[in-house]
């Protein structure tokens, strides 16, 4: 049966599993009964805001990370429409510009975003979920609407940096979402036992994993409070005490942990799957839990934003030392992977090339950025005969000769720190809206982890101050960890800015 919506799930998980537990937080739980009896409160809140024409009708949600965070995305898609989920904290010039770009029908808030949203200048009705989800919806009204969707119809946009200043939205079809969950629970086996102890933040694909898979076979999904992840000492214990048997982290949490020296001291005999994925995972940190957490079924899975969460993966099938590097795998069921050279060729096995992404998890591009998207979402060169989507994910990539995709880097000037991606340019953006900023550069030390930014101005300024400023412009996680102030930038011989000599001269120190 075709599942024209990501929501139908939830609609079945609440026939078939109805009184198992479905979500949980810090402060309780929902069956799967409840959580769409929720759901449907919200969708009978929003149909007062989303009108029933047939364009597309994106809902912003600035809430804090909760079960009734999922419950109102839920909602949304009861009402045809698209959710786009942001940081509770979100900079308000960065929401201006998610508001600027996507024109939503509605930002959606609660007691704790509140103050935040509504001191923000939007021209956009705002609501908070206690408002939506004390109303009640007309069941038949919402049965219509969903039977309307199509499954390449958006389910959701998550903003991702942009290099320009201006973040991208990526657009994701409800398709790319139901076969995910498809080839999720089937590939690693997942029941109505298990329980996931979800980690990625609402606003990040990975948590598409948690949700969608939960949903589809009626598992339990455990939203760790996000407090706990500054102690990740404690997180054993929390897997032990709620009964996890699945996580999917980004690799730096785990890094955390095994670092912790927490694996050696607390058992998690419920604790089966270990699934990571958003960087690099390193084998010395892999290797401390397989040592100390035992031989549990560990995942490498690859997946850029742009692609419904993941596209490849690679289940760790053997030992390996501490500085080998660990593939990115194979493609997922109904995607495919490419690897191109330069010239558009398909590189040959131990050739690099960039790889490029096909298949229904791919999105249906950047929400209101033609040009960009073009340029991103390519047609497959290798085929001349029909229409062939292909993302261009950036990464540079080779096959071994086993068949494995092994990740190299990046061909430009995106990075992950901590998990998150952020486009260097982003920052050279913001710290040129500042008054005393001429023109800046940013530059990320992988080595010792930290992002420089040199700043050309005649003034003497302080990082703090500069990061207060900042905060305004970018999320927290890409402020800058060092300031060099320069009178002027070095220039190259074509003008652009020396991002070598500064690098030379102020991070590894190789000009004195
Ligand atoms: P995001 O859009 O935040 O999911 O970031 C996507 C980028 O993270 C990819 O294009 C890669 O550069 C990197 N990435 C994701 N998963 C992995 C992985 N398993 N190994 C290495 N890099 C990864």
């Amino acid at each position: 049966m075709i599942i024209n919506s990501a929501v139908r799930l939830l609609d079945k998980a609440s026939e078939k599993y109805c009184d198992n537990v479905a979500l949980t937080d810090e402060n309780g739980s929902l069956t799967y009964g409840e959580y769409k009896k929720t759901a449907m409160n919200v969708a009978g809140g929003l149909l007062q805001y989303l009108d029933k024409s047939n364009k597309v009708k994106p809902v912003v949600v600035c809430m804090k990370k909760s079960k009734e965070m999922v419950c109102t995305f839920m909602g949304i898609m009861y009402c045809g429409g698209c959710y786009v989920p942001t940081q509770s904290d979100i900079p308000l010039s960065r929401l201006e510009k998610i508001v600027e770009n996507l024109n939503p029908v509605l930002i959606v808030y609660d007691d704790t975003t509140k103050e935040h949203v509504l001191s923000a200048n939007l021209q956009v009705k705002c609501v908070s979920y206690d408002m939506l989800s004390c109303s009640k919806a007309n069941e038949q009204v919402i049965e219509q609407i969903v039977s309307q969707i199509v499954d390449t119809d958006p389910i959701y946009m998550m903003y991702t940096s942009g290099s320009t200043g201006v973040p991208k939205g990526v657009t994701v079809s409800h398709r790319g979402v139901v076969d995910y969950a498809i080839w999720t629970s089937k590939t690693f086996g997942f029941t109505q036992e298990d329980i996931f102890g979800n980690q990625a933040p609402f606003y990040f694909d990975n948590s598409i994993f948690d949700i969608y898979t939960c949903l589809l076979t009626g598992a339990q999904m455990n939203i760790i409070p996000e407090s706990l992840f500054m102690f990740p000492s404690k997180l054993p214990e929390f897997i032990r005490d709620n009964g996890i048997t699945t996580i999917f982290w980004v690799p730096t949490v785990m890094i955390n942990v095994a670092n912790s020296g927490a694996l050696s001291l607390v058992k998690m005999p419920t604790l089966k799957n270990v699934l990571f994925c958003g960087e690099v995972m390193p084998n010395s940190a892999l290797n401390v839990w397989r040592r100390d957490a035992g031989e549990l079924m560990y995942a490498n899975l690859y997946g850029p934003t742009e692609i419904t969460d993941v596209c490849t993966y690679y289940i760790v099938d053997r030992k390996f030392d501490d500085n080998e590097k660990l593939p990115i795998g194979i493609p997922c069921e109904n995607m495919k992977a490419i690897i191109l050279t330069e010239d558009g060729k398909q590189a040959q096995k131990g050739e690099q090339g960039e790889l490029c992404i096909g298949g229904s998890g791919v999105s249906l591009g950047y929400f209101n950025a033609k040009e960009i998207t073009d340029k991103a979402f390519i047609q497959n060169p290798l085929n001349p005969y029909y229409h062939e989507r292909l993302y261009r994910t950036g990464d540079i990539c080779y096959m071994s000769e086993d068949g494995l995709i092994m990740y190299v880097g990046r061909m430009d000037s995106q990075i992950k720190l901590k998990g998150n991606r952020i486009e260097l340019g982003e920052i050279e953006n913001a710290a040129q809206c500042l008054e005393e900023i001429e023109n800046a550069c940013a530059i990320f030390d992988s080595e010792n982890e930290k992002i420089f930014l040199f700043a050309e101005t005649s003034h003497k300024l302080v990082l703090r101050k500069v990061n207060n400023e900042l905060k305004k412009y970018i999320p927290k996680y890409m402020l800058p960890t060092e300031l060099v102030c320069l009178e002027k930038l070095p220039h190259t011989a074509n003008d652009k800015i020396d991002r070598v000599t500064l690098k030379k001269t102020y991070i590894t120190g190789e000009i004195q």
